[in-house]
């Protein structure tokens, strides 16, 4: 029934389904207490900012775009901030283990940690011999290249987790002004909210494969249980890498030491010089 509200995009929101049935749950909960009764008029600027977004042309393919200037002048900008650029991917993103599937990731899949980009280091030149399950993986790709764009990289786990990683320290500090984040189809709209009450801006790339695709689903990989392995499609996964390249081009343009290494901050991995 809630599906429907957000078909009809009821009251100009597309995200009824996933609010009234998280509403509950300690993530609405916690939402309700630390963004919305908190940040009261970020809140209403963020609503006011989705509701244009949902009546606009904001998507292209699988990816909504949290910015209205050219993409050439937003990456800029990123290039030019000092900080606050995050790449946030989905821990169901790692490679799964079992019959047929190759090796589980190395640290296991519910968690925030990557066992590569703890230990990359760009100052080496010798490659690094790789465990097997990290080959193919779309997060040691894109972690790399969020590394010499400068970005802080995080490994989704639960929406509480992501509250309180991301949208609290963006509101209450200014942590983070740009992002892009990869998510399911079904929480495009329920992560662009927040984005918009934070007031970052970026991309929001959902998955092409792998996916959960309803609140059931959802919730039990919310708690872990996930057990499919999600993909974004080659043209979303380029876009993301061609981003994080041009941003690193121009960050090295602009003078900006490179950064070397990851040092691990509470759950996000921020890049160090
Ligand atoms: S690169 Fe992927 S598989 Fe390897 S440790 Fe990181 S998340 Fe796990």
């Amino acid at each position: 029934m809630f599906r429907k509200l957000d078909e009809r995009a009821f009251l100009g929101f597309r995200v009824w389904d996933f609010s009234l049935r998280s509403l509950p749950h300690r993530y609405g909960g916690a939402f309700l207490r630390e963004v919305i009764c908190r940040h009261p008029l970020r809140t209403i600027s963020g609503l006011l900012a989705y509701r244009r977004l949902v009546h606009g042309d904001c998507r292209r393919g699988e990816i909504t775009y949290l910015f209205s200037e050219a993409e050439g002048d937003f990456q800029r900008r990123v290039a030019e901030g000092e900080g606050g650029f995050l790449v946030a991917v989905g821990f169901c993103q790692k490679p799964m283990g079992g019959v047929g599937r190759g090796d589980e990731c190395p640290v296991g899949r519910f968690n925030h940690r990557c066992l590569y980009l703890a230990q990359l280091d760009l100052s080496c030149a010798e490659e690094r011999s790789l465990p097997p399950a990290c080959r193919d993986c779309e997060i040691r790709m894109i972690g790399v290249k969020a590394l010499r764009a400068g970005a802080d990289t995080h490994i989704m786990t639960s929406a509480l987790d992501i509250a309180h990683d991301i949208f609290v320290p963006a509101l209450e500090r200014g942590r983070f002004r740009t992002a892009i984040f990869c998510v399911c189809p079904y929480s495009v709209h329920p992560i662009t909210l927040p984005l918009l009450i934070c007031g970052i801006e970026g991309f929001v790339v959902q998955f092409h494969s792998g996916y959960c695709a309803d609140y059931s689903q959802w919730s039990l990989a919310d708690k872990g249980i996930k057990d499919d392995r999600t993909f974004l499609s080659p043209e979303a996964r380029r876009k993301i890498l061609d981003f994080l390249d041009g941003v690193a081009t121009l960050r090295a343009e602009l003078g900006k030491p490179p950064c070397r290494r990851f040092q691990l901050e509470g759950n996000i991995y921020v890049p160090v010089f």
